[in-house]
């Protein structure tokens, strides 16, 4: 079976396709922004996922730690103290459900708010990294990438005191287009990536790309991959991982989608924001469009119940403890 796919465009970089074969090998042609085209191909492993002792926590939650404002509509704008706060405010419900969460911390956030990073490790959490600026990853050329991982992982490290080794693209923004961002994730010292949407969305996405955890490799790197969770019921596809579909489908769909992820023999990976539990957030920016502020808004006046309902329903961990209950290093 062959699938061809086309991967959003973005200025300076070129649209190219994805063929897969038998679902498991990607081939294709990466071309730089800077227009320095090489072949970049990829295997996808299986690994054998077991979950022996069910008491232990089979799904994560992540959470990805930025500053709306910052992250969603200003790069340039400075880091300001309303990450802290909703970072609080998600420490509150995860303490209420004795649960332990993955973070992935923005590099600039680390930077501005080092002792915020610190108490994540202090009371149990797992810090990752979710890049440094929040620009796309796939807009970005060869050095500009090396540049971006290389300080993200530093200001977190800096900050946590302790390696860091997983890692979330903002927006997801690991491509078709840009899949040799995995090999110079790996040559930065990741070990686990959380990057690829598995399937088709407005603003990113891999079609098809395969559910469950794996690894990529080729030549000289591997990378496990850690997909967020999308259940499937034959062909279609739903995102139940977090973002608009999370915070607007029906509970009944999430929790649904949940327990089919799980019967299939994997883990599930949540993520969400610090801001989406903070409903009053955007009244603070009279300037932002209404279209905008709508679409940011939606959902978030019942997202920390639904949050709370979640972590009460399944048993939730840390994306390190739940590979470990599945049998992975
Ligand atoms: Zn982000």
């Amino acid at each position: 079976m062959t699938a061809r796919a086309e991967a959003p465009t973005a200025e300076g970089a070129e649209l190219l396709s994805v063929e897969a074969t038998s679902g498991r090998d990607y081939r294709r042609a990466a071309a730089l922004p800077e227009g320095d085209p090489r072949p970049f191909s990829v295997r996808l492993v299986d690994v054998p996922l077991v979950s022996s002792d069910r008491t232990y926590p089979l799904h994560a939650l992540t959470v990805d730690v930025e500053d709306w404002y910052q992250s969603c509509v200003d790069y340039e704008a400075p880091i300001s103290g309303r990450v802290v706060r909703n970072v609080d405010r998600v420490l509150g419900i995860l303490d209420e459900c004795g649960v332990k969460g993955t973070f992935f911390v923005q590099g600039k956030v680390a930077e501005a708010f080092p002792g915020l990073v610190r108490a994540l490790v202090d009371e149990g959490h797992e810090v990752g990294a979710h890049g440094y600026s929040h620009r796309p990853l796939f807009a970005m050329n060869a050095r500009e990438l090396r540049d971006e991982l290389a300080q993200a992982k530093q200001t977190v490290e800096d900050a946590a005191g302790t390696p860091v080794t997983a890692f979330r693209a903002q927006d997801f923004s690991i491509l078709a287009r840009n899949l040799w961002a995995l090999e110079t994730l790996a040559e930065t010292g990741f070990e686990i990536d959380s990057s690829i949407f598995p399937m088709r969305s407005r603003n990113y996405g891999i079609p098809n790309w395969r559910l469950d955890p794996h690894y990529v490799e080729a030549d000289g790197f591997r990378i496990l991959e850690v997909p967020v969770a999308i259940s499937s019921f034959g062909p279609v596809r739903i995102p139940v991982a977090g973002g608009g579909y999370f915070r607007l489908l029906p509970f009944s769909v999430i929790r649904s989608g949940l327990r089919s992820i799980g019967a299939a023999g994997r883990p599930a990976i949540v993520y969400c924001h610090p801001y989406e539990f903070n409903p009053d957030e955007l009244a603070s920016y009279p300037a932002v469009s209404r279209k905008l502020r709508y679409s940011q808004g939606i959902g978030r006046g019942a997202f920390s119940t639904r949050i709370t309902t979640l972590l009460r329903t399944f048993t939730f961990g840390t994306m390190a403890e739940v590979l470990k209950t599945w049998g992975l290093p």
